[in-house]
């Protein structure tokens, strides 16, 4: 065999051997990224299901939401007491002409402690929040100004005197409650209420009052009120809390709640 051929030989056998190597790890290379590939998907997928089922399992555990209107008030560091020694959160709709410089350190606590506040009106009276489009918005941005001087944040969450289902909001809700979202503020009402500003009631009354139809609700929006003429909310509420951990409920804050109730909506 001439030198030229074995070289010829040598060479092919070289680039042969090169080529089948280049190809294999090609193909661990494309292998390994498939695997890679398949991996990621699949972790995505169960990072997705984890969601879904934590989703699943948020809307069907039990939540009390309590909720607090016409406050502050000298019953609020009691109700926050309260609230300290069972380890839960309340939200707390507060009327802004209640908001002085005696109430700034009991709102400032009422936010440190884990609690959410929102806005329930600067004047509580029907004409003047629900006398007009402009009545209503002066009342709200006037109510919203002081409650976020005090909290020194954005306040994100509101609630209707009488509720949204009032028959004063009727004429202009088609035009106030559009307003309210592009403030960026949603509003609450409520499920389940103590009864604990309309007419006579004792503690016994409002206790049974949310008691009875708590359990109707998954999530149930509580009203109680923290005003001077309620001291007997504040006597009411250990019952009302020891009653719905009873019955399994986890209390929370409405900004944590998948959807807040709306009366409207229903
Ligand atoms: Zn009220």
């Amino acid at each position: 065999m001439k030198r030229i051929e074995k070289f010829g030989i040598v060479f092919c056998m070289i680039i042969g051997v090169g080529l089948s190597f280049w190809t294999e790890q090609k193909a661990i290379s494309h292998l390994c990224n498939r695997q890679y590939e398949e991996a990621f998907i699949k972790n995505e997928k169960n990072e997705q299901q984890v969601m879904l089922v934590e989703e699943e399992n948020k809307r069907e555990q039990k939540v009390a939401y309590l909720t607090f209107d016409d406050g502050p008030s000298v019953y609020t560091p009691q109700v926050l007491d309260i609230l300290n020694k069972y380890g839960i959160h309340a939200t707390f709709f507060l009327i802004g002409e209640n908001v002085d410089d005696k109430m700034l350190p009991i709102i400032e606590r009422t936010v440190k402690e884990g609690n959410l506040v929102g806005i329930h009106t600067y004047s509580h009276r029907a004409e003047k929040i629900y006398g007009s489009c402009e009545a209503f918005q002066k009342d709200v941005q006037m109510a919203k100004a002081v409650i976020e001087n005090a909290i020194h944040e954005k306040v994100r969450f509101y609630r209707f005197p009488w509720g949204s289902a009032n028959g004063y909001l009727r004429p202009i809700s088609k035009h106030v409650i559009p307003w309210l979202q592009e403030q960026g503020i949603t509003y609450c009402d409520w499920n389940v209420s103590g009864e604990d500003s309309i007419g006579k009631c004792s503690e016994w009354s409002i206790y049974h009052n949310v008691e009875k139809d708590m359990g109707r609700f998954k999530q149930s929006f509580i009203l109680l009120h923290d005003s001077k003429s309620c001291c007997l909310t504040v006597s009411a509420l250990p019952q009302i809390i020891e009653d719905a951990l009873a019955k399994g409920y986890r209390f929370d804050t409405i900004d944590h709640a998948t959807n807040v109730y709306q009366c409207c909506l229903e």
